[in-house]
């Protein structure tokens, strides 16, 4: 685990990281730089003719003129903001991964720079290698934050609880799918209540069938292991506010007897990012202590085309008695959050909020960096509040009451299909169908929840999206906002 503190820029390190803004534009630690290197300095800055824009790297070998082994400089751009500095600390942890001890004067850019500065850091340095036979983690054991004071470590350390559960999350979501039926999940849920004191309920088959859950039933029944629902309560004494979260949990999608093309499925098993993130956010929230109520649901299945698997035209019947005619068995997600969000409203929460890599539509709308934000009430304006604190894109996306009638159905009370325009509305309105009146908000993270390459502060694969916005939005709710 990497050590933070405060430090000062005459102490020996491996490196030193300093931000530069748009046109070489220096702080005090970038003078004090200039003035220890002089023509070192611009030689090099000329030679990459960097100037200081935003994501520009360069690494300066210290050549014994400062107390660090080398100096990386890190574009900030013309305007710097909380998530310009966690990208740009990001940039830096990336790039350091072998150095031991590393220094930074980030964080004195901006009023509370510290705690992004060391959440752009340590998410930077992320990476999976649980699977290689040759693991290379990182080597960072310490990053002095230069400038911090006592609230800004703290800060810090808040910062790194929250980075931790997104580590864990994408630690989840890049796990192969073989490794984490829902079984394994569960105990993960189970694992994070003892730690922190979370009560966690785990519904087996035969609870589920007597509970009514027909949705995660049906799309468990071509699967080999069986499915659970995961219930995690957190109930803080003096807690201001009630968030249900819901969760995704389809731990792979093969598209059951809707077969998916080979290709569609080598990412799949991402879909339960959803799921992974509210396990994770819940860690968080519960280390941190925040002062809301939480309750935690994620339906967890795989979707296979087993010999007992769900046929198109099967009718279910989800939590809440309404019945859906499954006409592709590819649309599996909105069958089981019927399922989860129905039980979220049965408690009577404040607000619902559910995380699910739901549709392709939606990357063709926002494409693969930002999650569709879908709601009622004012669920939606509170979470899209929260995802710009967190420094998480999100995009409000409408819920038109006439394009309900698209997904009629012959024999039920809706089919699990819509035409292919609006694709990602269709879906969110198949959800709505399971809240009741309660406020809610839908995220499709279809795209966000995987990077196809990496940058900043995101690894390549599974990025742990939803997780920061989780936790700030419990902090906006206990806060009373
Ligand atoms: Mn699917
Ligand atoms: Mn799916």
């Amino acid at each position: 685990m990497i050590e933070l503190r405060t430090g000062a820029l005459e102490e020996a390190a491996d490196a030193l990281v300093i931000g530069v803004g748009a046109d070489r534009d220096w702080d005090d630690s970038g003078r004090w730089l200039a003035t220890r290197m002089g023509d070192w300095l611009t030689g090099y800055l000329d030679a990459a003719d960097f100037t200081g824009k935003e994501g520009e790297l360069l690494t300066v070998p210290g050549a014994g003129l400062v107390p660090q082994g080398c100096v990386v400089l890190v574009g900030l751009g013309s305007s710097i903001d909380a998530e310009g500095l966690r990208r740009a600390a990001g940039s830096a942890g990336r790039a350091l991964m072998r150095a031991g001890s590393a220094a930074t004067t980030l964080g004195s850019r901006l009023a509370d720079g510290h705690a992004a500065v060391a959440s752009g850091f340590l998410l930077g340095q992320y990476s999976f290698q649980k699977h290689r036979s040759q693991p290379k983690p990182s080597k960072t054991e310490s990053l002095r934050l230069i400038g911090a004071g006592e609230a800004d470590l703290a800060q810090a350390e808040r910062a790194r609880v929250v980075a931790g559960a997104v580590a864990k999350a994408r630690d989840l979501v890049n796990e192969p799918s073989v490794n984490k039926p829902p079984e394994f999940l569960a105990g993960v849920a189970r694992d994070i209540g003892n730690r922190t004191g979370v009560r966690v309920n785990v519904y087996e088959k035969e609870e589920l069938a007597a509970g009514g859950f027909g949705g995660i039933l049906g799309v468990n029944a071509g699967a080999t292991h069986p499915a659970r629902l995961v219930e995690m309560w957190y109930e803080p004494a003096g807690a201001r506010a009630f968030l249900a979260i819901v969760g995704k949990g389809i731990v792979f999608d093969s598209g059951g007897l809707s077969l998916k093309p080979a290709e569609a499925m080598e990412t799949m098993k991402t879909d339960m990012a959803g799921a992974a993130a509210t396990l994770a956010a819940v860690e968080a929230i519960a280390t941190l202590q925040i002062p809301v109520k939480v309750l935690a649901i994620t339906p967890l299945t795989e979707n296979m085309p087993g010999g007992s698997a769900l046929r198109p035209g099967d009718v279910l019947k989800a939590r809440n008695g309404k019945t859906i005619e499954v006409l592709n068995t590819d649309a599996e997600g909105r069958l089981v959050l019927a399922d989860g969000l129905s039980l979220a409203a049965e408690a009577g929460p404040d607000l619902i909020v559910d995380l699910a890599t739901l549709t392709g539509a939606c990357t063709i709308a926002l494409g693969e960096e930002i999650a569709g934000l879908f709601g009622t009430g004012d669920a939606p304006e509170k979470v899209r509040r929260a995802a710009e604190v967190a420094g998480e894109r999100v995009w409000p996306m409408p819920l038109p009451a006439d394009y309900r009638k698209k997904m009629d159905s012959d024999v039920a009370d809706m089919k699990n299909t819509g035409p292919r325009p609006g694709g990602a509305i269709n879906a969110a309105l198949l959800l709505k169908e399971f809240v009741g009146d309660i406020p809610w908000a839908h995220l499709d993270i279809a795209g966000p929840a995987r990077a196809a390459e990496a940058g900043h502060y995101v690894a390549k694969g599974a990025t742990g999206f939803g997780v920061r916005t989780l936790v700030a939005l419990a902090e906006a709710l206990a806060t009373g906002a």
